[in-house]
């Protein structure tokens, strides 16, 4: 096994063991581009390292040979004292993890090479020395674990002796005097002194960056963005460049289109005479990467070739690191950019536009979350605002909330429920729970790509940055905007599309792309903007490859409507219970506490033509479109008074001798449809089982609903759905009492109404009897709710508050089973279910209901388990039918 790479041995495709920024080095290299040289030790070194406490013992040899053939090809070795090579050690994952992992700059410098660095660079004393005390701070920092803030506070003082205001107004003395300082720092707080050798250094810092892979901020990092916790960093060793050498060098950032609106243009910044860190840390504001072209033309135009070249060969936005030294261009880093929502959609048209990519290809480059997102609220601009101030729009939404200036004050408060903005002069990955916890980040330094402006696209999280006019004030909790003085608490609106920050609440409105499913946009028309364009195109390519068809989960006519609009092409799942509850309660009420069959027949009489009418508005609002509607399921105490409440009323009334009769019926009713475990008791089939004439009753009102429209000139598409049938018995029950009641609609009406019988899939029993089951069964629509309920044994109204949050935390689950399908367990179920009912009836109709048929990645488990159909809620329908049409491409 082969654990070092030269930059010219990998490429681009080999992410899993060079890491991206490896792998990307690599390929540049390859491409013929100014890469400074260097090697790459693989993920699989780290893993080791991970595994057993120690670097797999072939990787010291491999690194010396590869560092023979570095130094033979710079012509100087590392931490020669006369001639150094200097490298930097740097993390890349698989993922990027903007800022998570450590990078070391400057190793090879020493007390004896310092002085040949500035012999290399014609005698500059003060380079040699500011590149020395990075290295010392960096190095003391990441690798010796010494608390940074020594070092700056070092740094700080020797600012305020010299009266100088920037670093860069140190001069050589001074640095070699700071450079003091920073080792006693170091032998004081590391217990060991800077380390003098050369190799020694490396060694260590790789060390270091095996290590900075399980550190808590990126623990918490890969949480968060669903990141593998086992994949290990890759680590680069590369040669050494300089944008510290004064004027004429520099370093900078930037993106081959806008990341926020994928706009083609010159986007970037720019610092001079800078080393890397500089930039992403916002330590002096930099320049607009346009004003480069004034200040090194040569190196300006190169660059703009290079990133064409990126773009052609990525055929994607990239984003890159560069750094020139003394006029000369070198490429740092590339990767595929990470961009807004609206930008993924603009950018996949733009590229279909340029030939660069197919549909199928464009659809990859988005997806059903990033929909979501644009499917978000904004501001209304014709609102009274008053506006603070404007910074860069990083990323997008509209953020209300109150102040606050720092990350515990914003977790503290999120917990308790308040919506807060967590404002800093910029953040550092320990912001990262305050920027989870927040509802936005606002901060006042820094500019596209400064950390708030990466994680916070990387989050979907609004975020305006650099707003240079609001003073951050994070130790008085406030910020000042001229004589405008915010102060912890107080609301604060901003508008991460934009970049403006407003004082108090903003009112907000329905986002275009929203407008634009409603049907009030048209693509196409003036008013329409290019984000509407590109969805609008996007949808079409999803919608010409999916194969799955997309319901919605509808219950009155409403809704179905509006889901139509967004695209539903029928309902697959009618609650019926909905339809209980208001006004209709009291009737409920009377079907439950009937003593005698009149009674409850009675009841029922009065509920037919309530649900009747029901159901001929859902009919005609899906006409034309099958409409599945589930017989009652909940457990009935759900209609009745709670239990305390009416206990507490039955004995005050008693005590004040003037009881109610209904509440004592009522109180006794409630307390005989108790019970302990009421998501296993009576209720779905059950309760059709029980109570004789309710299933019934709904199925009348279903087929005299059908036989009206049709009488109308509608064309409705009814299916009656069982809900929690465990066994074929009680399916084939339910079934010949709905035929029985049907064919009597029938015989009244002179109509044939094709009216489909089918169940829920939502036991784990009837998933495993499934082919029993389609005996009496025409279609299945896989409840998956009350499957991974029921499969798990977890309560899904309990456990995210008891224990989710510690299995999320151990890794049990990278992500709620209700939220994505557990496709080991609950999918494998659904998978035997769907070959067993298939088996038994062909044309068996196949679809799932339930809360993932609207998860992205569900969808895809659907469609790759050969269901006919998913079904979820209007406002999710569009994010199926796009999930659907990758799950296709
Ligand atoms: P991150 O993953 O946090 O971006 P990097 O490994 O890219 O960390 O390094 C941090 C900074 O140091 C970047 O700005 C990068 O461009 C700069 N840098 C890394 N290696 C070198 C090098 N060999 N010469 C000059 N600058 C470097
Ligand atoms: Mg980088
Ligand atoms: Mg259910």
């Amino acid at each position: 096994q082969k654990f070092v790479y030269d930059f010219t041995e990998g490429n681009k495709d080999l992410k899993d063991l060079l890491g991206g920024k490896g792998a990307n080095l690599a390929e540049m290299t390859n491409l013929g581009l100014p890469v400074p040289p260097g090697f790459t030790i693989t993920t699989e070194a780290c893993k080791v390292y991970l595994d057993s406490g120690d670097a797999p013992k072939e990787l010291r040899d491999e690194v010396s040979a590869h560092l023979d053939a570095l130094e033979t090809k710079m012509g100087k070795k590392l931490g020669q004292a006369d001639n150094p090579l200097l490298v930097s050690v740097r993390s890349g994952a698989k993922f990027s993890m903007p800022g998570m992992m450590d990078t070391v700059l400057n190793i090879g410098l020493s007390d004896d090479s310092v002085t040949g660095l500035a012999g290399q660079v014609g005698g500059d004393e003060r380079f040699a020395w500011d590149s020395y005390r990075r290295l010392i701070q960096m190095f003391g920092k990441t690798v010796l674990g010494v608390d940074g803030e020594l070092f700056e506070d070092a740094l700080e003082e020797a600012k305020t002796a010299k009266k100088v205001k920037v670093d860069t107004d140190l001069e050589a003395a001074d640095l070699k005097k700071l450079v003091k300082k920073f080792k006693k720092i170091v032998s004081d707080e590391a217990g060991r002194d800077f380390p003098q050798d050369p190799r020694e250094q490396m060694d260590l810092a790789i060390n270091a960056v095996f290590d900075s892979w399980n550190t808590d901020r990126a623990k918490l990092y890969r949480r968060q963005e669903r990141i593998p916790g086992d994949l290990g960093t890759a680590v680069n060793v590369c040669s050494m460049v300089f944008g510290n050498l004064g004027p004429d060098s520099g370093t900078g950032v930037a993106f081959t289109r806008d990341p926020a609106s994928g706009h083609q243009g010159v986007y970037g910044d720019y610092l001079q005479n800078a080393q890397g860190e500089d930039v992403v840390a916002g330590i002096r504001n930099t320049v607009p990467l346009a004003d480069l072209e004034s200040i090194d033309k040569a190196s300006y135009d190169q660059l703009m070739q290079i990133m064409e070249t990126l773009e052609t060969h990525y055929k994607d936005l990239c984003d890159i690191e560069f750094t020139i030294e003394r006029g000369q261009l070198w490429m740092l880093q590339t990767r595929v950019g990470k961009r807004t929502a609206g930008a993924a959609f603009r950018i996949a048209t733009q590229l279909v536009d340029q030939g660069l990519i197919d549909e199928a290809e464009a659809l990859q480059r988005v997806n059903g979350a990033q929909l979501a997102q644009l499917m978000f609220p904004r501001f209304d601009e014709d609102a009274k605002t008053q506006l603070l101030g404007r910074g860069i729009a990083a990323s997008p939404g509209a953020a209300v909330g109150k102040a606050v200036f720092d990350s515990y004050t914003a977790v503290k408060w999120s917990r308790s429920g308040e919506k807060v903005i967590l404002i800093r002069r910029e953040t550092n990955p320990d912001d990262l729970d305050g920027m989870i916890a927040a509802e936005g980040i606002l901060t006042s330094r820094g500019g596209k790509t400064s950390h708030a402006a990466v994680v916070a696209r990387g989050m979907g999280k609004t975020c305006v940055c650099g707003a240079e006019e609001i003073e951050v004030d994070t130790k008085r909790r406030r910020l000042t905007v001229g004589d405008t003085v915010v102060e912890e608490g107080d609301v604060v609106s901003i508008d991460g599309s934009s970049g403006k920050v407003y004082l108090g609440e903003v009112p907000v409105v329905p986002s275009p792309v929203v407008e634009y499913f409603e049907g009030r946009m048209h693509a196409g028309a003036d008013d329409a903007d290019e984000l509407v364009e590109a969805v609008h195109r996007i949808m079409a390519y999803a919608d010409r490859r999916r194969r799955l068809r997309v319901r919605a989960n509808a219950d009155n006519a409403e809704d179905a409507l509006r889901a139509r609009r967004f695209g539903a092409q029928g309902i697959g799942l009618c609650r019926t219970e909905h339809m209980f509850l208001g006004e209709r309660r009291e009737m409920v009420e009377k079907l439950i506490l009937a003593d005698t069959d009149d009674e409850r027949e009675e009841a029922l009489k009065d509920l037919l033509p309530l649900q009747k009418q029901d159901f001929i508005e859902l009919f005609e609002a899906m006409d034309g479109l099958p409409v599945t509607v589930r017989l009652l399921d909940p457990p009935l105490h759900e209609f009745l008074p709670d239990i305390t409440e009416l206990s507490v009323r039955v004995a005050l009334a008693e005590s004040r001798k003037d009881a109610n009769e209904n509440d004592l019926r009522l109180l006794q009713a409630v307390h005989r449809l108790h019970e302990q475990n009421p998501m296993l008791g009576l209720r779905g089939v059950r309760l059709g089982l029980v109570i004789p004439g309710l299933f019934t009753m709904q199925v009348r009102a279903i087929a005299e609903a059908a036989a009206e429209r049709r009488n109308a000139k509608g064309d409705p598409r009814a299916e009656i759905m069982i809900p929690l049938v465990g066994t074929v018995q009680e399916l084939e029950i339910v079934r010949e009492e709905a035929e029985a009641v049907i064919a009597e609609v029938q015989a009244a009406t002179g109509i044939d109404l094709k009216l489909a019988l089918g169940t829920m899939i939502e036991l784990p029993r009837a998933a495993i009897t499934a082919g029993q089951i389609a005996e009496a069964a025409e279609f299945f629509s896989f409840g998956t709710n009350d499957l991974t309920q029921t499969v798990w044994g977890f309560s899904r109204d309990d456990v995210e508050a008891s224990f989710f949050t510690a299995y999320l935390e151990k890794g049990i689950f990278g992500v709620s089973p209700f939220e994505t399908i557990d496709k080991d367990g609950v999918g494998s179920l659904v998978r035997q279910a769907v070959e067993a009912g298939r088996k038994t009836r062909p044309d068996l109709k196949l679809g799932v209901c339930g809360e993932h048929g609207g998860d992205p990645e569900s969808v895809h488990f659907f469609h790759e388990v050969g269901l006919d159909y998913v079904s979820c809620s209007p406002f999710r329908i569009p994010v199926a039918r796009l999930e659907a049409g990758r799950a296709a491409a």
